[in-house]
């Protein structure tokens, strides 16, 4: 049998010889027991190039290609630990963001966002010289608009041409039928390359949010009530519709995401609920909405296929009816969250948020305060304060259930 790293050359070899790669590392060795890291970051902005140069633990194979609307150069690697500080990239010349995590089990994934067309004009990996160890460096120029988009389909033609087989191939898991117990899905925002907002004393969302779903599993399975599934458990980016497909896959009674944002404002503080409307309650709301439905562009995923789909979805009548009972879940959660946490003054709004539409599952999106705000990032970095909003969901949980019972009740 070959190596594995001889197997993803062959598969990704296409894709690197059409971005012009000339160099590329093979032979990590299969028996290598320290997981691969990526150690430091450093950045060259010079008049004609930006030159990216990642510190390796070793050898690793790597895979680069370009996104457009927005510009984004994405660098597929093995799964690695990280030892880079997420500030040491400072804006500059053509680089406007650079993210990092892991994208699925087994793939770590760069994203740089750039201001303008840019091509990749090397790519290489430098043996240790004594002074520094595996280095991986990218040479990024200016070009067109025309040359960058010929690129990224060329790329896309690739990576379709080197797929093996489709995701959707994957088995789905039927739900236990024996269990009749309601099965609430749990959605923490954000995760792996998607880091979701910054708290002001360093805190990220996507750990946060992490936190308190794993809180709030564990009362909602101290009931013996309700099963639950979580669309991630650990930190790993999970596309938008995926987590809809996750709760639905598994027969998803209620669907929770949990978010915690930031804003310029310093001084605002407070939750809120929001629940799926095609038109926004106000400009916030909305404003809010569509900073949650980049997650997938900060990913580095390609959305131009998706957006047809998402529309039909909406239209769904079916999704109308589940609508009435997501605005109830809704008013049952700010009424129990009130006593357990400080909520603005519109806490139920609306908005067009990607991953509250399943057409078949109630769902609403808790953003549990303001990172942006000392005092709102405290309490959710604290574990009693984390177990006592996961009681007041449990108790709108309970009380959701209760008045559905209620109704079916001849
Ligand atoms: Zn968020």
């Amino acid at each position: 049998m070959p190596p594995p790293g001889r197997k993803i050359y062959q598969i990704i070899r296409p894709i690197l010889l059409i971005l012009g790669t000339l160099a590329f590392a093979v032979g990590i060795s299969p028996a290598a027991a320290a997981k691969p890291a990526v150690t430091s970051v450093r950045i060259g902005d010079h008049a004609t190039k930006t030159r990216i140069v990642l510190d390796l633990s070793g050898k690793m194979p790597f895979e680069l290609f370009s996104l457009a609307d927005p510009y984004r150069v994405v660098i597929n690697l093995p799964e690695v630990d990280w030892g880079l500080d997420a500030d040491a990239v400072r804006p500059g010349k053509r680089i406007t963001g650079f993210r990092f995590g892991l994208f699925r089990p087994g793939q770590s994934r760069v994203v740089i966002d750039v201001a303008r067309p840019v091509s990749v004009a090397n790519t290489f990996i430098l043996e240790p010289d004594g002074k520094r160890g595996y280095r991986l460096v990218i040479d990024l120029v200016d070009t067109t608009r025309k040359a960058f988009l010929q690129a990224v389909r060329r790329a896309q033609l690739a990576r379709l041409s080197a797929t093996r087989s489709p995701q959707s191939a994957l088995p789905t898991q039927p739900a236990k039928p024996a269990d009749s117990r309601p099965l609430i899905a749990i959605d923490p925002g954000h995760g792996g390359v998607d880091p979701g907002a910054r708290g002001r004393s360093g805190s990220w969302e996507k750990s946060l949010t992490l936190k308190q779903a794993l809180e709030l599993q564990r009362q909602l399975l101290k009931t013996r009530r309700y099963r639950v599934t979580l669309t991630r458990d650990n930190d790993v980016f999970v596309r938008l519709r995926e987590r809809i497909a996750i709760a639905q896959r598994a027969g998803a009674a209620m669907f929770l995401s949990l978010h915690a944002d930031s804003i310029a404002n310093r001084k605002v503080r407070g939750g809120a609920v929001y629940t799926l409307s095609e038109r926004a309650s106000d400009k916030e709301a909305a404003a809010l909405a569509r900073k949650e439905n980049k997650a997938d562009i900060i990913a580095g995923i390609d959305l131009n296929e998706q957006s047809k789909t998402v529309a039909k979805i909406l239209i769904d009548l079916r999704q109308r009816l589940t609508k009435n009972d997501s605005v109830t879940l809704a008013k049952g959660l700010v009424k129990e969250l009130r006593g357990s946490m400080r909520l603005l003054k519109h806490n139920h709004r609306f908005a067009g948020f990607a991953v509250l539409k399943a057409p078949d599952i109630p769902s609403v999106l808790i953003e549990m305060g303001y990172l942006s705000n000392r005092e709102d990032e405290r309490l959710l970095r604290d574990l009693r304060h984390r177990r006592e909003v996961a009681g007041a969901i449990v108790r709108s949980i309970n009380g959701f259930f209760a008045r559905q019972q209620a109704l079916r009740q001849p």
